[in-house]
């Protein structure tokens, strides 16, 4: 189909100073996990990128140099000439589908520890460093002989960025990550030098390293400057007005503005807490300042309101991070005239929490994400069927759809069958919670896909038996049944049932979100799980007027949701909710069975008195069919079943992203040889050793070290 003209103004090249985008999709700077460690599956994840339409496609945070590295996050180092060539990759990977490699600089100063390279970190003041952890690190106040290093190596690092090969390259003084941000805000700088005081001393070191910057790579590369348009710290911080001052200054100085809101966190909210384009307030007046185009974010999805972004002349360029990351080829679809193919962002920040855990970025819509290289695994492509197979699959929740989905895309036919009277299992329940309807998203982008595939037949209201599935005529089974959520406390703190009063009402998420709701007003909500659903099942019975109170043991609620940048918003909002937050506190049986509460400090006790618990611990696999078919493993062949696998909650109960990417990796491997377990099943890249020190043939450990 050929795109909407509506569109065509999204198409347009923009002119970034020496270089050009082919269009306005700009993926901005975005950590992944995987960085340094992995080079070369990050490489290949950035090339997806650009093949699926990106005009720009740049890397996360760099460290420029080691006394500004952020242990133990993973990101990008251009410490030496050593990193350049994994840079170079990347650049390369981006350049061959004809985008832009932009590389994001950053001297993080006070944000970082320097726990590996044991430097003391640097800042405008001795301030102790403004790390997520609170590493009990300071950074001392930067000397003019400091700045002048600090200049030196940000221009050597701008050198070997144009090396690498890269067209933009950032100067990072956003989010309060970059070092250059400290300098500007008021709340981090009380320098009384010609750094310090006034907005023209406090931008005076951004605008002589966007300078140095241009100086060492201006004949070819752009210069692009990523700044925090408002730290909504009120009087604190940097504000807007200040902002557009600062613009009154610097608007000429780079060649592209990247505007981003507040911290990473206030930025990169989910969508629980956030809609598309909330940014644009704080946004809007910034390109009436400069002539230089100006990228911006909104966790952009719809290309409506892209195209409202630049007629409004609010940007220019369309910045995306997790946009990009659920669907690498967003551009291309539009593209094509195939907007309802976009697997929109649902935003969860599943992906986030890939950085924050330090492990490879994962992302709840896009299972390849992060397993490009090391599986081999595409956004949109998978490769042809190899068989005759014909696949049934069991429970259309969120990792019965992506099986589905996939197997068609093989070109295999595929029954689906679902015991309910709609698709989407889980995240169909989970999305009708408080704060989470664009979760339905999953659901939504696979059945639509499925709705157009004529090998994919979908039957509802099927519960299957064990002899319905092998009258079912298929070879491959994949049971998809979901999980359910325990009734008897057992979980993380409790790993036996624990023996309440049998008369006391207990209730589970599933019965809450089956519409089930507690006798009377007092209710304890206890939250072993740590992740969003007690924390939304709390809010959702505040607002139905139950007196409700959140225990758990953990010291924050929903202490998982550090990783996804919710933890501070959510405690805000039950704490605003008017709900009794009990942190450091386990919930047990009396001796009577009553509930009670216990301080896991001190172990004093509390009885709560309750009408009902809401009990968040634990979930079972619903794995009843999958035993039962094993059970009849003797029937198999005269059923013409080669094999039945569990995948998904029914094989063991995980996030929606485990879920989906458990159907994608059926998808992939039902029809090859059962993995033996006895092999790394996937690429890895493995640190190239240096050369033994001299005189030994291994490096040295205890067998070198003198005897005592
Ligand atoms: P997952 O997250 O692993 O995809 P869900 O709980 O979201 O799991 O989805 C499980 C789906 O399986 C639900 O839609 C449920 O109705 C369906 N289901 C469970 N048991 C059966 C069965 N025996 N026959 C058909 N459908 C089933
Ligand atoms: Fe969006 Fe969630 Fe994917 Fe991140 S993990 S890109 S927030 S869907």
């Amino acid at each position: 189909m050929p795109r909407d003209p509506r569109f065509d103004i999204l198409f347009e090249p923009v002119r970034i100073g020496p270089v050009t985008a082919r269009n306005r999709f700009y993926q901005v700077p975005h950590c992944n996990g995987m960085g340094y460690r992995d080079p070369t599956a990050l490489a290949t994840m950035r090339g997806i990128k650009a093949e699926g339409g990106w005009a720009v496609v740049c890397t996360e945070q760099v460290e420029i140099h080691h006394t500004s590295e952020i242990t133990p996050f993973i990101e990008l180092r251009l410490w030496d000439d050593r990193d350049i060539p994994a840079l170079r990759r990347m650049a390369e990977a981006v350049h061959a589908h004809g985008a832009l490699a932009g590389i994001e600089l950053c001297y993080n100063g006070m944000n970082g520890s320097n726990l590996y390279s044991r430097e003391v970190p640097m800042g405008p003041a001795h301030l102790p460093v403004a790390t997520f952890t609170y590493d009990p690190v300071q950074a001392r106040a930067m000397s003019r002989r400091d700045i002048a290093a600090l200049r030196r190596w940000h221009r050597a690092a701008a050198v070997r960025a144009k090396q690498a090969g890269f067209d933009i390259v950032y100067v990072y003084a956003g989010h309060a990550l970059g070092g250059l941000h400290h300098f500007l805000s008021r709340r981090y700088n009380d320098r009384t030098d010609e750094y310090g005081g006034s907005l023209e001393n406090r931008v005076r070191l951004l605008r002589e390293v966007i300078e140095d910057t241009r100086e060492a790579v201006g004949d070819r590369s752009a210069v692009a400057v990523r700044v925090t348009v408002d730290e909504l710290l009120g009087d604190e911080g940097l504000s807007k007005a200040e902002m557009e001052d600062a613009f009154g200054l610097l608007g000429e100085v780079p060649d592209l503005w990247d505007l981003v809101l507040g911290s990473w966190e206030d930025d990169s909210r989910t969508s629980r807490f956030a809609d598309e384009a909330f940014q644009e307030p704080f946004v809007t007046g910034f390109k009436r300042l400069t002539t230089k185009p100006v990228v911006g974010v909104g966790r952009f999805t719809s290309p409506d309101t892209m195209v409202r972004q630049v007629r409004a002349g609010i940007l220019d360029l369309i910045g995306c991070a997790r946009p990009s990351i659920a669907d690498p080829f967003l551009p291309r679809k539009v593209e094509e005239g195939r907007v309802e193919d976009i697997r929109e962002c649902i935003g969860c920040n599943i992906c986030v929490s890939g950085d924050f855990t330090m492990s490879p970025i994962r992302c709840t819509q896009n299972p390849s994400m992060g397993e490009e290289w090391r599986r081999g695994w595409h956004p949109e492509r998978i490769r042809p069927r190899a068989s005759g197979a014909r696949s049934l699959v069991v429970g259309g929740g969120p990792a019965g759809l992506e099986a589905a989905m996939m197997l068609g895309r093989r070109g295999y036919e595929v029954v689906l069958a679902d015991g309910g009277q709609d698709l989407g299992g889980r995240v169909t329940r989970e999305a009708k919670l408080p704060g989470l309807s664009a979760w339905g998203r999953v659901r939504d982008y696979r059945v639509y896909q499925i709705e157009r595939m004529a090998c994919v037949a979908t039957y509802l209201a099927s519960p299957l038996s064990a002899d319905d599935v092998l009258a079912a005529g298929c070879s491959h089974v994949a049971v998809a049944t979901g999980s359910a959520w325990r009734r008897d406390g057992v979980g993380r703190l409790h790993t036996r049932s624990v023996p309440f009063d049998p008369a006391l009402p207990i209730l589970t998420p599933d019965d809450l979100m089956a519409g089930v709701r507690p006798p009377g007003r007092e209710v304890v909500v206890f939250d072993d799980d740590h992740y969003y659903m007690a924390s939304v099942l709390a809010e959702l019975l505040a607002a139905q007027g139950f007196r409700v109170r959140y225990v758990t043991m953990a010291s924050r609620v929903a202490d998982w949701t550090t990783h996804t940048m919710e933890q501070n918003r959510i405690q805000a909002r039950l704490l605003e909710l008017g709900i009794e937050v009990q942190t450091g506190r386990g919930l047990r049986a009396g001796a009577d069975g009553a509930p009670e509460t216990f301080c896991r400090f001190t172990g004093r006790v509390e009885t709560p008195g309750c009408d009902a618990l809401v009990l968040v611990t634990a979930r079972l696999p619903d794995d009843t069919l999958y035993h039962a078919l094993h059970a009849r493993s003797a029937d198999w062949s005269s059923a013409g079943i080669v094999r039945v696998d569990a995948i998904g909650d029914a094989w063991a109960p995980g996030t929606l992203a485990a879920a989906v990417y458990a159907g994608r990796r059926y998808a992939e491997e039902f029809d090859q040889p059962e993995h033996d377990g006895d092999t790394v099943p996937f690429l890895r890249e493995i640190t190239e050793l240096a050369a033994a020190p001299p005189g030994t043939s291994h490096p040295p450990g205890p067998r070198d070290a003198s005897p005592p």
